[in-house]
């Protein structure tokens, strides 16, 4: 790559589930297009960031650079509690300054900035540097339909109670149940938060192009309406829709110098699409009765499972922590006594983190228990493996209703997670569902995620929708604003 090469910055928000899409895609822009790529990362604790990036990025850093802006103190930033979505937009505004700072002293013409939906106030800094503005939206065209009409909808007069129970029309796409859609819409009890969504609507109209973590044939139909001047499209400005998804981190191949993951290791002992993932993302945590009767229902379905777990958020009825049980073996401390033992045959406990794209690349792997992450749901789809919505906050209800009622791919809960608990006779009913090689809804499922990931490969090979819609863009950023 010629050191001439144009050079583009990407803006990574805190949290895994920005910053693994955002270097995924800087890799992209870098080792096909031929662009030369600094993906700035916002972190609020470096260290770790710096640790996972060395940890699984090391192979991107021979092709992008990947910069650690000066750690922000939150404490000083903001009163608690504060919502997920207001903090990361208050970190990102207050690391603008850092950006400024990093850019100026880089001594490059900077043709573009692609910063996520919680960044797009860094499009005063691009406007500074004379850049290019586009948006990388991490996750699908429906949740980028619903914010960016929301600032254009006023509610005021509706009844709440009875809005509760309609569906709720975005133009040209697929209804949403009210309640499926997003707290902060809602629940109005959190203006600021209500707020920053709303600006955030707002500003992604005034970018050069949305890349959308989606593909053509998906979403056809939310696709079609954002572009249509007539349905969607009226309330995006001047920007323009780029599906360039799936993009997500491959799975790698086992390295002969690095010892095998012992995840990994213990599904190489398992048989074909027995075991279950459960997993809630980067950071989901249940509270303490949930955590209970997910590992009975784990037990009782009597399944194979591999549980990356973590200790449980405050117990709603208690107020306490979490209650301590008796421990007889390696079970933790806030799961049933003896779990680990009783399903030593059958399960694996994880604390905290799994190396996820190779788990469910992994043959033994047979279904997904799934906060419904956006990453995670596609990381899923690539590999065809079928799931279980437990959609846990932000956009993941919409997430999951469009994998049951649009993709059918998975099943979900009778009641959602944020209306009580889920009991285990129903946790054990949903695995079987999803795991038992007799049974046809599973069967079913499994052959459409086998289908949904050939349209994925399609989409994304050479001449494929996403990789045209990505070159397109990419030869945008060659040019930059002349
Ligand atoms: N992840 C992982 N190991 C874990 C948990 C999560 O590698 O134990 C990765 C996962 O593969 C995905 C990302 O972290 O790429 C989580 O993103 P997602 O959008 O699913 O959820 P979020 O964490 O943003 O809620």
């Amino acid at each position: 790559m010629g050191s001439t090469a144009p050079h583009v910055a990407l803006l990574a928000s805190p949290g895994m589930g920005h910053l693994i899409p955002m270097l995924e895609l800087g890799h992209r822009l870098a080792s096909t297009f031929s662009l030369r790529v600094t993906v700035f990362v916002v972190t609020t604790d470096a260290s770790t960031a710096q640790s996972q990036i060395n940890q699984e990025y090391s192979t991107y850093k021979k092709v992008i650079s990947i910069v650690l802006l000066e750690q922000l103190d939150l404490s000083s930033l903001m009163d608690w509690p504060t919502a997920m979505l207001s903090q990361i937009v208050l970190i990102m505004r207050h690391s603008l300054r850092y950006l400024r700072s990093a850019i100026s002293s880089m001594e490059i013409r900077l043709t573009a900035l692609i910063v996520d939906v919680f960044g797009v106030d860094a499009f005063a800094v691009a406007d500074e540097f004379k850049m290019l503005r586009y948006v990388l939206v991490t996750t699908n065209a429906w949740y980028l339909a619903l914010i960016t009409y929301l600032p254009f909808i006023d509610c005021k007069n509706e009844d709440d109670h009875v809005r509760l129970h309609q569906p709720f029309n975005i133009p040209g796409c697929e209804s949403v149940r009210f309640e499926d859609t997003i707290s902060a819409f809602y629940n109005r009890d959190d203006q600021t938060l209500f707020n920053d969504y709303k600006r955030t609507g707002i500003e992604l109209g005034r970018a050069h192009g949305l890349l959308v973590n989606t593909w053509e044939s998906l979403e056809p139909k939310t696709l079609r309406a954002l572009r249509d001047p007539k349905t969607m499209g009226r309330f995006l400005e001047s920007s323009r829709i780029f599906p360039i998804g799936p993009v997500v981190r491959p799975s790698q191949p086992a390295k002969q110098d690095v010892p095998r993951n012992k995840v990994l290791e213990w599904l190489d002992q398992q048989p074909a699409e027995s075991v279950l993932y459960v997993s809630f993302g980067s950071g989901g945590t249940l509270s303490a009765d949930q955590l209970t009767e997910l590992a009975w229902g784990l037990e009782q379905s009597s399944h194979r499972f591999v549980w990356v777990v973590r200790p449980p958020t405050k117990d709603s009825a208690s107020g306490s922590f979490f209650r301590l049980s008796k421990k007889t073996d390696k079970t933790p401390e806030y799961l049933p006594d003896g779990f680990v033992t009783r399903t030593q045959d059958k399960g694996l406990v994880v604390p905290t983190w799994a190396p996820q794209t190779e788990v469910l690349a992994h043959l033994s792997v047979g279904g997904f228990l799934s906060h419904c992450g956006w990453n995670s749901i596609l990381e899923s789809i690539l590999n065809g493996v079928p799931m279980i919505a437990w959609p846990l906050y932000a956009e993941q209800k919409m997430n999951a209703t469009m994998l049951a009622e649009q993709l059918g791919v998975t099943v979900k809960p009778e009641k959602l997670p944020s209306s009580g608990i889920i009991r285990r006779d129903e946790i054990e009913a949903m695995v079987r569902r999803v795991m038992e090689k007799d049974g046809n809804e599973g069967k079913q499922m499994r052959i459409r995620a086998h289908d949904l990931k050939r349209t994925a490969d399609e989409a994304l090979r050479e001449g494929g929708s996403s990789h045209y819609m990505l070159s397109q863009m990419a030869r945008e950023c060659e040019c930059g604003l002349e």
